[in-house]
């Protein structure tokens, strides 16, 4: 089964936070141990884990990006305008895998799951598919 995760985008470059939103998928599976899978279907948009207690992380994240990946560069082929977007998507990834222990996430104190945008504000999704972990048999 496939929890649909819904995400508004207010701006062209953001990282939204989905922790809240993936923990409640987990807990509703109802299962105890297994594999978490996120997984963002979009060419423009990606997901990450990071620390999500002080925002300027997210901040500095995504300015190091602009940084690298600046937005005009004559060399860009795409005729979108949007070569940045794809190139941040491709750098960050699409999906991530986190195990679940006693029915929750094992995230580490400081670390949230943010959902990245870099060619927005439009309307996204994020998918979360929860593995249940294979029974060893006696
Ligand atoms: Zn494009």
């Amino acid at each position: 089964m496939i929890e649909k995760i819904p995400v508004s985008t207010r701006s062209r470059e953001e990282f939204i936070d989905i922790t809240g939103q993936v923990r409640e998928a987990v807990k509703k599976s109802g299962i105890a141990d297994g594999l978490c899978v996120i997984y963002v279907p979009h060419t423009t948009a990606g997901v990450t884990v990071n620390e999500n207690a002080d925002p300027s992380v997210s901040h500095d994240i995504l300015a190091a990006l602009g940084r690298l990946v600046p937005r005009d560069d004559p060399d860009y082929r795409h005729a979108e305008g949007n070569s940045d977007s794809h190139i941040k998507s491709a750098l960050v990834g699409f999906s991530h895998a986190i195990p679940i222990s006693d029915g929750d996430l094992t995230l580490g104190t400081w670390q949230g799951i943010f959902f990245c945008e870099f060619d927005g504000p439009r309307r996204r999704s994020a998918l979360v598919q929860i593995v249940p972990a294979a029974r060893e048999e006696a």
